[in-house]
C-alpha cells in the first residue's frame, strides 16, 4: 500500500500537453503547431551554426573547468545580456545601477523576480494581460503575488484593446506591478505601437506602477534585436525602475539549455547592490547557482563581434521564415475563398497567430486533420512549412464552413 495511494491524477499542462497528444498520434500527416519551438522548412529542430561554433570553442578550450558558477551566474553572460536588452550605450548600464543575474531561462527569471518582489516590495498585486502566456498566472501566484488581469486583446478587431488597457492600468492601485510582453505578445501576436508604448509609459509612471518586462522573443518579432527591445528601452530612458526577464530559448534556439537573465534597473548603484545581495538570498535556497554550459555559449557569441553578427543573420532568417509562413497561410485561405477576414494572420507579430478559431473548431481540426494546437486557437507559425500550409488551410476552411 503506497503512502501516495490517494494522490489524484494531475491535469496535463495545457501547452506542453499538446505535444504529448501529438506524439501519441500515429497518423503520417499529423502536424504539431502547439509548442513555440522553431522548425526548419523540413520540419526539423534547428541548432544555429553560430551555436555549434561556440560549443566547439568551449569544447576545445582546455582551461575551462566544471566549477560552480557564482550564485548570480556567469559575469560575462550577465554583462552582455544587459547590453543586449538595454542597448550598448545605455546610460543605466554606464551608471552601474542595473543588477543582472543569470537564471533558468525566461521562466526561471520571472520566478526569481516574482519571489524577490513578494519578499521585498510593498505592493503584492501584479497585473497581467488578458490573455497571456498560460504559465504567467501560475508563476506569479506560486511566488506569493496576487494576480489580476488588464484588458489587452479585442476579439472583434483581433487587435489591441488600447482603451481598455489604459482604463485598467489607470484604476490599478498605486505601486502595482504590471507585466508587459516586451514584443511579440504571446498568444495574440498583437503589440502596442511605439506611440502607444509611450502613452503606457506615461500613464504607468504617473500612477507609480512598476513595469516587469517579459522578453522571450527579442529579435524574433521583427528580425531586429534593437527594434524588438524598444519598449523596454523607453521605460529605462526615463530614469525610472523596472524589471526585465530575458530568455535565449527562441532567439538562440537554446530551448533545453535553460539560459536566461533577470535584470532589475534601480535608481542608484547603492540600491542596485543591496538588491543584488537580496537576489542571492532568493536564489541560493532555490537552486544554489545556475548551470554553466548555456551561459558559456551565449557569452561566447555575445562578446565576439563576428559571432554576434553571424547570430543576427541566422536570427533574421528564422524571423523571415515565420513572416513568410504568415503570408503563405493568408494566401492559401484567400485562394480557397475561406469565409472571414484573415488579415490578422499577416498583421500579427512573432511566433504565434491567434487565429480566432474556437475550442470546437480546434477539436475538429485535431480529430479530422491531425493538427495539434492549444485550445484557444493559437498556432505556432514556426511549426509550419510551405509543404504543410495547404493541409492547414484545408483544415481551417473545413472548420469554419
Ligand atoms: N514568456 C513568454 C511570453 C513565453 O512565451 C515563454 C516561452 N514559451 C517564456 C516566457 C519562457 O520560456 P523559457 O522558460 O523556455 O525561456
Amino acid at each position: 500500500h503506497s503512502v501516495f495511494a490517494n494522490i489524484p491524477q494531475g491535469p496535463e499542462d495545457p501547452i506542453l500537453g499538446v505535444t504529448v497528444a501529438y506524439n501519441k498520434d500515429p497518423s503520417p500527416i499529423k502536424l504539431n503547431l502547439g509548442v513555440g519551438a522553431y522548425r526548419t522548412e523540413e520540419g526539423k529542430p534547428l541548432v544555429l551554426d553560430v551555436v555549434r561554433r561556440a560549443e566547439q570553442i568551449i569544447l576545445n578550450d582546455r582551461s575551462r573547468v566544471k566549477e560552480y558558477l557564482p550564485i548570480t551566474g556567469l559575469p560575462d553572460f550577465n554583462k552582455f545580456s544587459a547590453k543586449l536588452i538595454f542597448g550598448n550605450d545605455s546610460p543605466a548600464i554606464q551608471e552601474n545601477r542595473i543588477v543582472t543575474v543569470q537564471c533558468l531561462s525566461g521562466t526561471g527569471s520571472l520566478r526569481v523576480g516574482a519571489e524577490f518582489l513578494a519578499r521585498h516590495y510593498h505592493e503584492r498585486t501584479i497585473y497581467i494581460p488578458q490573455p497571456t502566456w498560460g504559465n504567467h498566472p501560475k508563476v506569479f501566484t506560486i511566488a506569493g503575488l496576487s494576480v489580476k488581469y488588464y484588458r489587452y486583446y479585442d476579439p472583434t478587431t483581433r487587435g489591441l484593446d488600447f482603451q481598455g488597457l489604459l482604463e485598467d492600468l489607470r484604476s490599478a492601485p498605486s505601486g502595482a506591478i504590471v507585466l508587459l510582453h516586451a514584443c511579440a505578445h504571446n498568444p495574440t501576436g498583437v503589440d502596442p505601437t511605439l506611440e502607444q508604448w509611450e502613452q503606457i509609459r506615461q500613464l504607468m509612471r504617473s500612477r507609480g506602477l512598476l513595469p516587469f518586462f517579459d522578453s522571450a522573443y527579442q529579435g524574433f518579432a521583427s528580425g531586429n534585436l534593437d527594434a524588438d527591445a524598444q519598449s523596454v528601452r523607453i521605460f529605462v530612458a526615463d530614469g525610472g525602475e523596472c524589471f526585465a526577464a530575458q530568455s535565449y530559448a527562441k532567439n538562440m534556439g537554446l530551448y533545453g539549455e535553460r539560459v536566461g537573465a533577470l535584470s532589475i534597473v534601480c535608481k542608484s548603484t547603492d540600491v542596485a547592490s543591496r538588491v543584488e545581495s537580496q537576489l542571492k538570498l532568493v536564489i541560493r535556497p532555490m537552486y544554489s547557482n545556475p548551470p554553466i554550459h548555456g551561459a558559456s555559449i551565449v557569452a561566447t557569441i555575445l562578446k565576439d563581434r563576428n559571432m554576434f553578427s553571424e547570430w543576427t543573420v541566422e536570427l533574421k532568417a528564422m524571423a523571415d521564415r515565420i513572416i513568410s509562413m504568415r503570408q503563405q497561410l493568408f494566401d492559401a485561405l484567400r485562394a480557397r475563398g475561406t469565409p472571414g477576414d484573415w488579415s490578422h494572420i499577416i498583421k500579427q507579430i512573432g511566433m504565434f497567430t491567434f487565429t480566432g478559431l474556437n475550442t470546437e473548431q480546434v477539436k475538429f481540426m485535431t480529430k479530422e486533420y491531425h493538427i495539434y494546437m492549444t485550445s484557444d486557437g493559437r498556432i505556432s507559425m514556426a511549426g509550419l512549412s510551405s509543404r504543410t500550409v495547404p493541409h492547414l488551410a484545408d483544415a481551417i476552411h473545413a472548420a469554419v464552413t
